[in-house]
C-alpha cells in the first residue's frame, strides 16, 4: 500500500514533467473513482485546465489547477499513477519498452486516463479499485478538507514536543498511534515498523508512556525511516510502481518489515511478527524495549 515516501516519489517525478501542461481531457473509466460525482461531470470540469503545481498532503496527491482548483487523488491499497510517452513508458531508463503482458495489465486496471496537450497520457491505474478522486474548488476548501489530517512529518511542526502532545495520556500501543493520519501524516505499516525499529521502541508499548528522550528519537525515527523509503524510490512489495511504471527498491533495505525470522541488523536477536491493531507487524524483542506505563499518582 503506498504511502508517504511512495507518493513524493510520484510526485517528484511528475511535477516537472507535467507542470504547466493544460489536460485536454480526462476519462473516467470507473464510476468508483470519481463518485459521488458522475464520471462525465469531473471529466468536464477538469478538461480544457492547466496543471499549475503538483504537491502532497500526507498520502493524497494534490494536482493544482488554474482558477485556483485542486484535483485530489488518492492510490489507496493498489492505485498508481504513470505517465505514458505515446505507446512507451516516460524515460524508459534502459530502453526498455513495456513487455505486452504488463501492457495488457496497466490497460485492464486503467480508472482514470488524463490525455495532456502534448499527446501524453497520465494513466490512474488501480487492480482493486479504492482509488479515489474529488475536486476541490479553492485553497479554503482544500484547508478545510485536510484539516482533521495530521502533522506533515516533514513540516518543523513535527518535533518532539508536538509528538509528545499527541502521545499524552493515549494507552494506544506505539504501532496503532503512529498510524493514525489525524496525528501524523502519511505514516503506513510499513515505515511506522521501521521507525520503531530505528527508534528501538517497541511496537506494543503504550503512547502515553515515552518520555522525552523517546520522543526525540521516535521524531528523528519517522523521519529517517520516510527519507530511506524516497531515497529508495518507495517499496514495491505488491503492487505499487512509480510514475515511470518501474518498481521501487526499498522492500530489499527494510531493516525489520516483512523480515520475520531474519537476523536483527542491530543485535544478535531476531525478528519476529505479531498482529497489532490487525496489522502485521515486525520487530526485533531484543532491542526494542517496552517501555513501562508511567506509575498513576496514588489516591490517599
Ligand atoms: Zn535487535
Amino acid at each position: 500500500m503506498p504511502e508517504l515516501p511512495e507518493v513524493e516519489t510520484v510526485v517528484r517525478q511528475l511535477e516537472p514533467e507535467v507542470e504547466g501542461h493544460r489536460i485536454e481531457r480526462l476519462e473516467v473509466l470507473d464510476e468508483r473513482w470519481s463518485r459521488p460525482v458522475p464520471p462525465g461531470q469531473l471529466g468536464d470540469a477538469v478538461a480544457g485546465a492547466t496543471i499549475e503545481h503538483l504537491g502532497r498532503r500526507g498520502k493524497y496527491i494534490l494536482m493544482g489547477l488554474d482558477g485556483g482548483r485542486t484535483l485530489v487523488m488518492h492510490l489507496r491499497m493498489t492505485g498508481n499513477l504513470i505517465l505514458r510517452e505515446g505507446e512507451e513508458m516516460l524515460d524508459p531508463s534502459e530502453g526498455r519498452r513495456l513487455y505486452e503482458s504488463e501492457r495488457s495489465t496497466e490497460e485492464r486496471h486503467l480508472r482514470a486516463r488524463f490525455v495532456l496537450d502534448d499527446a501524453r497520457e497520465l494513466w490512474f491505474t488501480d487492480p482493486r479499485r479504492f482509488g479515489e478522486a474529488f475536486l476541490i474548488e479553492d485553497d479554503e476548501h482544500l484547508a478545510e478538507r485536510f484539516a482533521k489530517l495530521g502533522v506533515e512529518p516533514f513540516s518543523p511542526e513535527f518535533t518532539p514536543r508536538a509528538l509528545g502532545e499527541m502521545a499524552v495520556g493515549r494507552t494506544a500501543p506505539l504501532k496503532s498511534f503512529l498510524l493514525d493520519q489525524a496525528k501524523i501524516a502519511g505514516v503506513g505499516n510499513i515505515y511506522a515498523d521501521e521507525a520503531l525499529f530505528r527508534a528501538g521502541l517497541h511496537p506494543l508499548s503504550s503512547a502515553g508512556s515515552m518520555k522525552p528522550e523517546h520522543l526525540e528519537a521516535l521524531r528523528d525515527a519517522v523521519v529517517a525511516a520516510l527519507e530511506a523509503g524516497i531515497d529508495a524510490g518507495g517499496s514495491s512489495i505488491d503492487d505499487y510502481r512509480d510514475a515511470r511504471g518501474e518498481k521501487g527498491s526499498m522492500q530489499e533495505e527494510f531493516l525489520v518489515h516483512t523480515r520475520e525470522g531474519k537476523d536483527c541488523p542491530r543485535c544478535d536477536g531476531t525478528i519476529v511478527r505479531v498482529v497489532v491493531g490487525g496489522r502485521s507487524t515486525y520487530f526485533c524483542p531484543g532491542c526494542q524495549v517496552k517501555l513501562r506505563r508511567r506509575p498513576r499518582r496514588r489516591a490517599k
